[in-house]
């Protein structure tokens, strides 16, 4: 069995986090694995426990790794004033791979999956979720 689900999120951007582990939890039936995957190069997805603090601690991870008062290259040869969501999207990647079983989401109790939005402004995503299993 393959089934293909589509969701969409709204978010503001600017490594705008938001959980979207019900969503793909609500999807499951049986036993598999999810590939969770969101569409587009300024975005990824990770899992993380949803808990402020800890939120701002990835935020500035971010900013350490890939600062967003750097100048980068895509604004000269794209245009364009998202190349830290890019640098950011690219090191963290698009997709997750989550087993499930007896229709629930093998994760953690503190782990969550959640959408990190890296683009300089608000944006709606398109998550796709793709069941394989029994
Ligand atoms: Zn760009």
């Amino acid at each position: 069995m393959i089934r293909t689900l589509r969701f969409t999120v709204r978010t503001r951007g600017r490594t705008d986090i938001v959980d979207i582990t019900s969503q793909v939890a609500s999807a499951v039936r049986g036993s598999g694995v999810a590939t969770v995957f969101v569409s587009g190069s300024t975005a990824g997805l990770t899992t993380i426990e949803n808990e402020p603090g800890l939120l701002e601690d990835l935020r500035e991870a971010f900013e350490r790794i890939a600062p967003s008062s750097r100048r980068y290259h895509h604004a000269e040869t794209a245009g364009d004033d998202n190349g830290v969501a890019h640098v950011r999207a690219a090191m963290l990647g698009p997709s997750l791979t989550v087993p499930f079983a007896d229709g629930r989401l093998l994760l953690g109790t503190w782990q969550q999956i959640v959408l990190v939005d890296f683009d300089t402004r608000p944006r709606t995503r398109e998550i796709t979720v793709q069941l394989v299993g029994e």
